[in-house]
């Protein structure tokens, strides 16, 4: 059985630039639209010699009780439930949200295992980046660039290590 490996996270955080590059396909709508990827998205990757299924989801909105922003929360929450693993992706260039907290939280109370991804760190401090996110409780930050690449390769390899 391939692992399959959710990404979550805020809207616009990169989750669908991530998708791309972990399946080495277009497919996943990339747009600077906040909320653009609105149904869960599937694809495959391999890392080394290991296959894996990985899940796209929309933004990610807990609170949320109807309309557009209520159902991404639901196809998320459709998309933990299949989760052999989380991938929560933040924003490094904005920074901590109160929305990453209540993410976490949700993501936390999952009980699945949690990777936690700082986007957008290219030309950044990493461990300034780490350690601002660290608080989320999610455990160690892993700063990474889904559009560039950097420490994409990784982090994969730490994930699909612990299957
Ligand atoms: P999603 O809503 O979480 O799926 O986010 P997207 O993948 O659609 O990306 C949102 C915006 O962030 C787009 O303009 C991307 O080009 C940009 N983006 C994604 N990854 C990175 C990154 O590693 N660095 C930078 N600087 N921008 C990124
Ligand atoms: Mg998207």
């Amino acid at each position: 059985m391939k692992p399959t490996l959710v990404l979550v996270g805020r809207p616009n955080v990169g989750k669908s630039t991530l998708f791309n590059r972990l399946t080495r396909t277009r497919d996943a709508l990339v747009a600077d639209m906040p909320g653009l990827t609105r149904d869960r998205h599937y694809g495959i990757g391999r890392g080394g010699n290991k296959p894996y299924l990985v899940v796209d989801t929309g933004g990610f909105e807990p609170t949320a009780r109807e309309g557009i922003v209520a159902e991404m929360a639901r196809q998320a929450e459709s998309a933990i439930a299949e989760a052999d693993a989380l991938l929560f992706i933040v924003d490094g260039r904005v920074g901590l949200t109160p929305h990453d907290k209540q993410i976490a939280d949700r993501l936390r109370r999952s009980g699945r295992p949690i990777f936690l991804a700082v986007n957008k760190g290219e030309g950044a401090n990493r461990a300034m980046l780490a350690a601002e996110f660290h608080e989320l409780a999610c455990g160690e930050p892993y700063v990474i660039s889904s559009a560039h690449g950097d420490g994409v390769t990784a982090l994969l390899n730490l994930v699909l290590d612990t299957f």
